[in-house]
Formats: C-alpha cells, sequence, structure tokens
C-alpha cells in the first residue's frame, strides 16, 4: 500500500475485524497497551476499540507528551516569563496544562508573561535571532520523537554563538517508561492490570529503531508490535498480538517497517547522544519518579541549559485531587472511571493532562465519544 487512505480502506477494515474475532479465544481476556497516545488518538477517531471483541481489552499507555509533564516544570516554565522577564516558547499543547494556582501558560500570557507558541526548534532559534536584548528559553517536552530538532538547535546555537538562547529540557525515554510500568506492583503481581502485549509507539521507534524493545520480549515474555497511527495499522497490530499470544510467543514484530528498522536513525540517535546524557531521575506526571528516563544537557553545553543559566529548582506539585492522571497514565483506570471527566473538566476547560491534548486519554474519549 502507498496511499494514506488504503490505510483506512473498509473493506480491509472488515476483513481484519473478522480475522481478529476468529483469532480471540471467548475464553480468556487480552489487555494490550498501546503505549503511545498517537495510538489512543486511532483507536478512538476511527472506532477501533468499538470494532473489537469482548475479549480484547486496550489500556491507555503514558505515552502522549503534554500528559507526562509534571506540573512542578512547567511552574519553572511559568516563573521564568513571569518573574525573570524571559520570552518562553514551547508547543500548542504545552501552553494549556494545568499548572499551580489555577495557571498554565496561557494563562501566565493573560498576565503578561511573554509567551509564544512555536511550530518548531527553528521558531524558537528565529526568536532569539530577532531579540538579540532578551532571554529566550525554549520549553522542550516529548519522547524520542521531539529530543532530535531540540539537539540540533542547540547544535546551531553553539555554532552560530547565540549567547540568548535556551533550553529548559523535559524530553523523556520511551523504554525506560514502559520498564517502569512492568516492574510497577499493579503489572508485576498480575493483579489488577495484567498485560499481555505492547503495541509499540510509530515515530519514536522510527528514531530508536525497534532493537530496544527486544528487552521487553525477552527478560518480561511480552509480545510488543510496532505500528504505524492509521486504523488498518492499528488493527493488523492487535491480530499480531493476538497471534502471539495464542501462540506462546513473545517477539518483537514490526507492522510498520514502511518507516521503521531494526536500527532507527542512527544520525538522529548520535546527534542526541552529542548534545544530551542520562538524567538520574525525573518525575513523570502519573508514574512518579523514574530512574534514568530522562534527558538533560551535557556539559558542553550547561550555556544553554535554562535550569543552570537561572538557577531554577523543581518542586513537585500534586494533582488536583479529584483527577485520576496518574491512574489512567499507569493504565489502572479509565477517564470514565473519573467523577470530573466532561463535565467539570472538558477539553475547553482542562483539569489535568489528560484532557489538554488530542493524543491524552480524556480527550480522546471525549472528542470521540469511547465507551471502553
Ligand atoms: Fe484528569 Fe480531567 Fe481526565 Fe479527570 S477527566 S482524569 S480531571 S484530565
Amino acid at each position: 500500500m502507498k496511499y494514506i487512505d488504503e490505510f483506512r480502506d473498509g473493506e480491509l477494515a472488515r476483513g481484519l475485524v473478522r480475522a481478529i474475532a476468529a483469532e480471540a479465544n471467548p475464553a480468556r481476556t487480552y489487555r494490550f497497551m498501546e503505549f503511545c497516545g498517537g495510538h489512543t488518538h486511532a483507536l478512538s477517531r476511527y472506532g477501533v476499540t468499538d470494532l473489537l471483541p469482548a475479549p480484547v481489552r486496550m489500556i491507555h499507555g503514558p505515552g502522549c507528551p503534554v500528559c507526562v509533564l509534571p506540573i512542578g516544570r512547567i511552574d519553572m516554565a511559568i516563573a521564568l516569563t513571569l518573574e525573570r522577564g524571559v520570552i518562553l516558547c514551547s508547543y500548542g499543547d504545552t501552553l494549556r496544562v494545568p499548572a499551580s494556582a489555577g495557571l498554565s501558560l496561557m494563562k501566565a500570557r493573560a498576565r503578561g508573561g511573554d509567551i509564544r507558541m512555536v511550530y518548531s526548534t527553528t521558531d524558537a532559534l528565529a526568536l532569539a535571532r530577532q531579540h538579540p536584548d532578551r532571554e529566550v528559553v525554549f520549553l522542550a517536552i516529548g519522547f524520542e520523537t521531539t529530543t532530535p530538532p531540540t539537539a540540533l538547535a542547540l547544535v546551531q546555537a553553539r555554532t552560530e554563538g547565540l549567547k540568548n538562547f535556551s533550553v529548559l529540557c523535559n524530553h523523556v525515554l520511551t523504554p525506560s517508561a514502559i520498564t517502569h510500568i512492568l516492574q510497577s506492583p499493579e503489572v508485576r503481581r498480575h493483579g489488577s492490570v495484567p498485560l499481555d502485549g505492547f503495541i509499540g509507539p510509530a515515530h519514536v521507534s522510527l528514531v530508536i529503531g525497534s532493537r530496544p524493545y527486544e528487552h521487553f520480549a525477552e527478560e518480561y515474555r511480552k509480545p510488543v508490535v510496532i505500528a504505524g497511527f492509521e486504523p488498518l495499522d492499528v488493527m493488523q497490530a492487535i491480530l499480531m498480538l493476538l497471534r502471539q499470544v495464542n501462540q506462546g510467543r513473545a517477539e518483537v514484530e514490526n507492522e510498520f517497517s514502511r518507516a521503521v528498522s531494526r536500527e532507527g536513525n542512527k544520525k538522529a540517535q548520535a546527534l542526541v547522544s552529542e548534545v544530551f546524557e542520562l538524567r538520574r531521575s525525573f518525575d513523570w506526571r502519573g508514574l512518579g519518579e523514574v530512574p534514568y528516563s530522562a534527558l538533560k544537557l551535557r556539559p558542553a553545553y550547561a550555556g544553554f541549559d535554562a535550569e543552570q543559566r537561572f538557577d531554577l529548582t523543581y518542586r513537585p506539585v500534586a494533582d488536583h485531587k479529584a483527577c485520576e492522571c496518574g491512574a489512567i497514565l499507569r493504565g489502572v483506570k479509565t477517564p470514565r472511571d473519573c467523577k470530573l471527566f466532561g463535565t467539570v473538566c472538558t477539553p475547553e476547560n482542562p483539569v489535568g493532562s489528560c484532557m489538554v491534548s488530542s493524543e491524552g486519554a480524556c480527550a480522546a474519549h471525549y472528542s470521540y465519544g469511547r465507551f471502553r
């Protein structure tokens, strides 16, 4: 298949539904986690969840970049712009994530913060060039997909000798989060959240390749199928996972072979490792402190590290008491388990981070009316 609409073909989808139904054993339950928010969105948007037979359950994972950004890190960015007068720039969804004291970056802008939405790190660099008399800080978020562009911007800034550009780095790592989930008490005791396999991320895997997931198949006996973001991709991946489980296999399979290789994008990997190194620990929204699960700038780039440049300190802040984002990100609850879902908390007025981005589980359920 070559064109995007071929991956949304109704006839092929019906065939896959029949194949999935034939493969699913009605005497048992299969619980597959789609790690990535892009897959959560695709499952909801195309109604894939409603096409699955009763034994097949999809569990949302923590792979939505804005959902896992902890409140305390957004507070750092807000303080930078309101108290230190910097131009703070970031991607669109980040600006809407609820922070402390009823604020978000968007609301901080209404209070006078100079906060700009950018579409790329190139835009952030352009801002720094346009305002040589102002400090420009890029609030960098996301998994391995958005890390290479941040690295590229930092290399460019150093090459140009830009003195007024820095990065508040929140880049996080997919394999560490999967390990954390697999080691969580809920999964290990095979109690409330037994997991039978993972749909592996599409864009992240394009960068890191399929090799890092082999550990999960070998060590934890969990099948992983890397899938694209189109509905037929996801359905095919579910069928492949079912077959692995039924045949007692735990392997890494690549449904998204049109883009993902075993080794990934080595150029991007080299760039990232030139600029970044592992953080000892990072506080994920929902998962809590996860060791070696995020990146920080290497000493050679210390001058571009906003945390060092502005002597910032991270202070953890608890989510809204009634918000179930943490449990949803761990796969323990669903959006409909939250009392605020669709009433107090809506995409227009998000209380928690899962309602902000279209990749967030709550926003996907709200927008597309999913009931499972
Ligand atoms: Fe949090 Fe809103 Fe989702 Fe409830 S509905 S878990 S408050 S984001």
